[in-house]
């Protein structure tokens, strides 16, 4: 059985803890890999790491740490099938899909490569008679990152390559899920030519985390996941003086009014809430279907789902693949019955599902409840499965009430032809990235990610302009060069004249 261990100093180290985690293949429900789980003292090995490595990093020019990281860019384009193929490998997305994933967070790292640009100050002539005044931004020093299993590639390369790029060095902290990609990219930072020490990876669970949160030489910690850990991450965090951004769960809503093209309405649904098996922080989870578009939508939807094809994400035909482990099947599952308890009516049943050849897989086909109500804890709660909620409402105000209620706010859609609305909607809905005829409105790497409400925890989205200022500091210089006539000390307030 191979072990996957950490990624220090340029090389892997292996786990001194000697506790493990196991990693699955969950298309068969196979036991691939052992993962190391780090302890206080490994921590405090890859800290040292990363301690030793910063200060040369960052006053290593920007334009050269960005040839590091256009570098990187090129190695990920030639490798970037071998990620996704690790990434189908412990998640079980389908390989089409990892690609696309792969290739989101390849556009965070081509946004970095302009870091020269994008660390530009901003200067002022003469604030007083002989007084100059400019501002710039300098790296934090070292900053952590904790990620979730549904994004292995891509959600790490929301952060390190902007926090590198900008002069910091880098802890990543991978779910112990599907480390394996976290190991992969280090190594090709290495070969792109970043010193050791400036990205590390160490591979744990909540013992970890807990010692990266409470260690003074963390900086910054980038954080996503649950909203239960991304609280508390922020809380412990900010309790130990670092700058956090925690970006937690979600529940997206998808508002189709009555005047919207509802063929392509459905297919957006389709996509946005079973691509992935719904495992996705901007899956659609509930459709709020306006007056009479509701049963329009709930006819098309119905045989759809029910013909959609779940196989292991390797094969070329799957449209779903398996869900990640067998716990989290089992959540799944679990709230489906509930839903049926709860009186929702289950349209399409996905429980139950086998596929020959793979029995011991976590699979389940697509399901479809109508008639949820915001009662229902399947309305309120996070199931991140290929489970689709119809919610009726009469109009816009009542379907826009529901969005802004709700406790999360990552992102929201509305599927309309009448621009009032969707104006309407994308002014007053409490959502951070709205899309309008757009299911998934995940923003590109030059704008920032992220969520409203118990959706995001911290004052920074990800990557884009808030990325950069989140892992830099702003510093003010205001200089005067001696003009050899001597003022003498002033007690009073200087007031530039
Ligand atoms: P998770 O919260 O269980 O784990 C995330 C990370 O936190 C992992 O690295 C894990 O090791 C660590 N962790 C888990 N429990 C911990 C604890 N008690 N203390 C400290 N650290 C702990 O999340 P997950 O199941 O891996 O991912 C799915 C969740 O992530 C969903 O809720 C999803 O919505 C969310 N997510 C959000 C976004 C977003 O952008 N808002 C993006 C992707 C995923």
């Amino acid at each position: 059985m191979p072990t996957i261990n950490h990624f220090i100093n340029g090389g892997i180290v292996e786990g001194q803890s000697g506790r493990f985690g196991d990693v699955f293949n969950p298309a068969t429900g196979e036991k691939s890999a052992d993962v190391a789980l780090a302890n206080a003292a490994e921590i405090d090995q890859v800290i040292v790491s990363a301690e030793t490595a910063f200060e040369e990093w960052a006053a290593t020019p920007p334009v050269r740490r960005a040839r590091v990281m256009f570098k990187f860019k090129e190695l990920v384009e030639k490798h970037g099938d071998d990620l996704a193929r690790l990434v189908t490998a412990e998640h079980g997305k389908t390989f089409s899909d990892a690609q696309g994933s792969v290739a989101r967070g390849l556009e965070v790292v081509e946004f970095a490569c302009g870091i020269p640009h994008l660390l530009k100050g901003e200067y002022s002539d003469s604030v007083g008679t002989g007084v100059d005044s400019w501002s710039l931004r300098q790296p934090l020093g070292i900053c952590a990152g904790v990620t979730p299993f549904n994004f292995p590639a891509m959600v790490p390369m929301w952060m390190f390559p902007v926090a590198i790029a900008a002069g910091n060095c880098f802890i990543l902290k991978p779910s112990e899920k599907d480390p394996s990609c976290g190991i992969r990219m280090a190594e090709l930072m290495t070969e792109a030519g970043l010193p050791d020490g400036v990205f590390n990876v160490i591979n744990g669970d909540a013992e970890a985390v807990n010692a990266l949160l409470t260690d003074p030489r963390i900086s910054a910690i980038s954080f996503v996941g649950s909203t239960a850990v991304a609280e508390h991450v922020y809380t412990t965090g900010a309790a130990h003086g670092k700058r956090v951004q925690a970006l937690g769960g979600a529940k997206n809503h998808m508002i189709v009014m009555p005047d919207a093209d509802l063929d392509q309405a459905a297919d957006a649904l389709m996509g946005a809430a079973f691509g992935s098996a719904g495992e996705r922080c901007m899956a659609v989870s509930v459709a709020v279907a306006v007056g009479d578009a509701a049963d329009k939508l709930v006819e098309r939807l119905t045989p759809r789902v029910a013909a959609l094809k779940v196989g292991p994400g390797n094969d070329p035909e799957s449209e779903m693949g398996p869900l990640v482990t067998k716990a989290h099947f089992d959540r799944v599952k679990g709230y489906i019955d509930l839903g049926v308890e709860e009186g929702a009516k289950l349209l399409v049943d996905g429980r139950g599902l086998s596929l020959q050849g793979y029995e011991g897989g976590y699979y389940l086909g697509g399901n479809l409840f109508d008639n949820v109500t915001p009662d229902m804890r399947i309305y309120k709660e996070e199931i991140f499965g290929p489970v689709l909620s119809v919610v009726r409402e009469d109009d816009f105000d009542s379907a826009l009430k529901l969005v802004n209620d709700h406790e999360y706010g990552n992102g929201a859609a509305i599927f309309t032809r009448d621009g009032d609305a969707a104006r309407e909607f994308s002014t007053r809905a409490t959502a951070g990235m709205i899309g309008v005829n757009v299911p998934i409105p995940v923003p590109m790497a030059f704008h920032s990610f992220g969520g409203w409400k118990r959706s995001l925890f911290g004052g920074h989205h990800m990557h884009g302009p808030e990325g950069v200022q989140f892992f830099t500091k702003m510093k003010t210089v205001t200089s005067r060069w001696p003009d050899g006539i001597r003022k003498g000390a002033e007690y009073v307030m200087p007031v530039m004249k």
